[in-house]
């Protein structure tokens, strides 16, 4: 593990906090969630309490005190011989503070008492309030314990401050290291994209392709897909959050896949469309150019300086003159961008934040002023076109469902496209699929 990375970002939470007036800051993990009776969801650490620890065991907190002298201290689960035989191994508190860098820590159990003597006269407190009730829930009981000591010469924080604002401003630009690991799943993801052109076949199933890109994250050390693989052939692709993954893949239809790995606790997401026999039909590859031209515009406009909306507005004329010419809607450029009925047919946003969370932390607009990109922001650009049967559109457009997405980051000259190991031209899937046919 690379201490001094979370150590660093420790003390930039702490200086910030201290420019704020100071107090402390309390970041829980994630709860562990049940799926079944006693069976558990894989454990995923929350994202904010990863970024600053690199911890991943359940039952943890972390706690920074910006005070004059600042200092941390981690909560955590003790030692248990017993438990670990049958769950694996814990640090425990004193295995973890040097594990971690951190500057004291104590046991789980011991949260709630310590934290009251802690938060005694801070100026504030600084939490992620509703984010998790039963987490807040401690956090009022122990408020009201210093409450409670109010004779005895002892003040609450009499302010709470949303920590995640802070931290939501750090993570949206990532370091070197994050930027080195999002590579690296970018690349893995880029790979199951590719063993999926090579293995589909009509006849195939759409949960046998999902298995493809599975076998590909994990062989390459991906904890998890970074979320649910959208695995959408035919008419499925029309639907954008198609996740059943269970029909067979059809002659002459298109497959659109949107997955990523999920890589020491960072995502790559993908989207890739391409058809089932290895060849496009007419209007697929009409559509499918059309789209790739508008993601082609949406990335020109990735740069520092720029605003977030810029890649969309280019992406959304692109998709508009396109959908125009191919006499899928009527009027000029002007009104069909001012009237929005592009939306019929492209009706999501071209881009989110990517990081940790596959939808990252970070601020998308200031007032109403878009935010302005910087090196160092990891952003999507994912246009696409859904065309679903309709008697007023000719019946060869019929279920064409075309997304391209791929994981952007802001460099200071302009951008670098982190999954730009997955084919994506016409010319370059069809030869990948004719590979072995
Ligand atoms: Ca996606």
């Amino acid at each position: 593990m690379n201490v001094s990375a979370f150590l660093q970002r420790r003390n930039t939470l702490i200086e910030r906090m201290q420019r704020a007036g100071g107090g402390v800051a309390v970041i829980p993990t994630a709860p562990e969630q049940l799926r079944n009776r006693d069976a558990h969801f894989p454990y995923r650490a929350d994202s904010y309490f990863q970024y600053l620890t690199g911890f991943n065991e359940p039952e943890a907190v972390l706690v920074l005190i910006a005070g004059a002298e600042a200092s941390s201290v981690l909560f955590c689960r003790e030692k248990n011989p017993e438990r670990e035989v049958w769950d694996g191994f814990r640090y425990g508190p004193e295995g973890a503070c040097a594990a971690l860098g951190i500057d004291a820590a104590h046991a789980f159990g011991e949260f709630e008492p310590k934290l009251a003597d802690i938060l005694a006269d801070q100026p504030a407190l600084w939490f992620s309030l509703g984010h998790d009730a039963p987490f807040d829930a401690h956090i009022i009981a122990t408020l009201n314990t210093v409450r409670a000591q109010t004779r005895a010469g002892k003040r609450a924080p009499p302010v709470i401050r949303d920590v995640r604002c802070e931290l939501d401003a750090m993570r949206l630009i990532k370091d070197a290291g994050e930027l080195d690991t999002m590579r690296r799943v970018a690349t893995i993801s880029a790979a199951a994209h590719l063993r999926a052109m090579r293995f589909v076949a009509p006849g195939r199933f759409e949960y046998e392709v999902e298995a493809e890109l599975l076998h590909e994250f994990r062989r390459h050390g991906c904890e998890f897909p970074a979320y649910t693989s959208i695995v959408a052939g035919g008419a499925g692709a029309c639907v954008l959050h198609y996740v059943d993954n269970n029909r067979e893949l059809r002659d002459g239809d298109l497959l659109l896949i949107d997955a990523g790995g999920e890589l020491s606790g960072y995502a790559a997401d993908i989207t890739r469309t391409f058809p089932v026999n290895g060849r496009f039909s007419g209007a697929q590859a009409d559509i499918y150019d059309l789209v790739l031209d508008a993601q082609s515009a949406a990335i020109a406009a990735v740069r520092p300086g720029a605003t977030f909306v810029e890649a969309h507005d280019a992406a959304v004329k692109v998709l508009a003159q396109g959908l125009i010419d191919f006499k899928l809607l009527h009027g000029t450029l002007e009104s069909v961008i001012t009237s929005e009925s592009y939306k019929r047919f492209y009706m999501h946003r071209t881009s989110h934040w990517l990081g940790k969370d596959v939808h990252d932390a970070g601020e998308y607009k200031h007032g109403e002023q878009s935010a302005t990109l910087a090196a160092g922001m990891v952003l999507t650009v994912e246009p696409g076109c859904y065309i679903r049967a309709a008697d007023d559109i000719p019946e060869a457009f019929w279920n064409i469902g075309v997304r391209i997405e791929d994981d952007v980051a802001v460099t200071v000259g302009g951008c670098e496209i982190l999954t730009i190991a997955a084919p994506k031209t016409i010319a370059a899937i069809e030869a990948v699929m004719a590979e072995g046919r």
